[in-house]
């Protein structure tokens, strides 16, 4: 469930070029379907792209409907105004600008939070949209009157053969769609998804503008994706836990009614943690907490993690017993014992950060570690989830006892 197909960032980085490979290699039967049905293709970017705003309202994801609210304006331009020959009259310039300023118009989400629709925020990102088709129309209507009458011609150098948008502006559009696929790779946001396949099907169907039908299926399709990621993101917020930004409780309950007939469930709690709480602060405790969830996520073993609740974590590992699985635990618990956090102390931190880096070497105070414990068990006692869940919470029991940082098995 928390690893559905379309989550994998790698998916969501490959998808829309196959998509594209698939709409050039299927273009022939497209543009038939979507002539038969002229004014129903025409018209679905649109409803896919209010229906992405609606969501983006409802489920206050304000800066995804952003991205579908540039892409909605831009395919009523393309629409509007630019369906005549690319050789006519202002069509090549309109197109160029709306290639340029498009996916400017999507990054522009990044700068914004998350919020509903209704807003100063959005109101902000709507007159920013004006000011880019109030230049773009100065421009326009600039040229229309005859003027850049010496403006290089080099610049807007094309190469027929790959498209008839200037050379520079298809290095923009490669550049700019290979931006948002690293920042996908790096972040793996919904967020991120949304906007690189919109600059990456825009930016696309820019450079074959003079295809048949080749804004609308590239449009929808990329509506299509944004609803898909609308929707897999708000899903990720009801199910994974705010602080950790790992699934929770709710997607572990759900996840341990598909579990199998052999798994082992592991339960791991922060040694100590209310000393540490004491003694650093809540804040460092929560950092403490985002941390020890980041090293969890890579726990080996093909399993999955969550956050019980406070500073208790569940390991779900199918297929595998708690023989299995003890080897992965412990390296866990290992690795996170061995790693030293560096403590910023916020109130006396000097202005200088060579003086901060020089303080920083000296004192020894701001290294602190922890350490965990954990109790594991699997289905060699019984099938049932609970019944494993409350062995291994029995075992985490022993684990304490013991003298905490082991693994102890059920
Ligand atoms: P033990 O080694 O036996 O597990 O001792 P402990 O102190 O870790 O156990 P105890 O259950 O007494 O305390 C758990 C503490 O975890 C209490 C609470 O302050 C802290 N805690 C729970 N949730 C959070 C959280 O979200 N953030 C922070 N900073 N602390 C939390
Ligand atoms: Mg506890
Ligand atoms: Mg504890």
């Amino acid at each position: 469930m928390s690893n559905s197909l379309l989550g994998s960032h790698l998916v969501r980085l490959l998808l829309p070029i196959a998509l594209i490979i698939g709409v050039l290699l299927g273009l022939g039967q497209i543009v038939q379907i979507a002539n038969a049905n002229a004014g129903f293709s025409t018209n679905l970017p649109y409803i896919l792209f209010l229906t992405a705003i609606a969501l983006g309202h409802t489920f206050k994801q304000s800066t995804m409907a952003m991205v579908s609210i540039a892409m909605l304006v831009a395919y009523f331009v393309i629409q509007q105004r630019l369906q005549t020959p690319l050789s006519t009259g202002t069509t090549l310039l309109e197109v160029s600008l709306l290639c340029l300023l498009l996916p400017v118009a999507c990054c522009l989400a990044y700068l914004f939070p998350d919020t509903g629709l209704l807003n100063k925020t959005m109101a902000l990102f709507i007159a920013i949209l004006a000011s880019f088709i109030l230049w773009s129309y100065l421009i326009i209507s600039h040229l229309a009157q005859g003027g850049f009458a010496d403006f290089s011609d080099a610049l807007l150098t094309s190469v027929p053969q790959i498209s008839s948008l200037p050379l520079v502006l298809v290095l923009y559009c490669f550049a700019i769609s290979g931006a948002t696929g690293i920042f996908l790779l790096k972040y793996q946001r919904a967020i991120d998804a949304s906007v690189y396949s919109s600059v990456l099907l825009a930016s696309t169907t820019f450079i074959i503008f003079h295809l048949p039908s080749i804004s609308s299926t590239l449009f929808s399709l990329a509506g299509i994706l944004n609803i898909i990621y609308l929707i897999s993101a708000s899903h990720q917020m009801a199910f994974n836990d705010r602080l950790t930004n790992i699934p929770g409780r709710r997607a572990l309950e759900m996840d341990m009614k598909h579990l199998g007939r052999r798994y082992a469930i592991a339960m791991l709690d922060v040694d100590h943690f209310k000393k540490f709480n004491d003694t650093y602060g809540h804040d460092t405790g929560d950092q403490v907490l985002k941390l020890v969830a980041s090293k969890l996520t890579s726990v080996k073993g093909n399993a999955k993690v969550y956050r019980y609740g406070g500073e208790e974590f569940t390991v779900l590992f199918k297929g595998k017993n708690a023989a299995d699985s003890h080897q992965y635990l412990d390296d866990l618990r290992q690795e996170i014992a061995d790693y030293q956090m560096v403590l910023r102390d916020m109130d006396h931190r000097p202005e200088d950060n060579k003086v901060g880096a020089a303080k920083r070497a000296k004192s020894k105070a701001s290294h602190v570690s922890i350490t965990i414990s954990i109790g594991v068990a699997d289905t060699s006692h019984t099938r049932k989830p609970n019944e494993v869940l409350k062995l291994a919470d029995e075992a985490l029991y022993q684990a304490k006892k013991k003298g905490r940082n082991c693994v102890q098995r059920a």
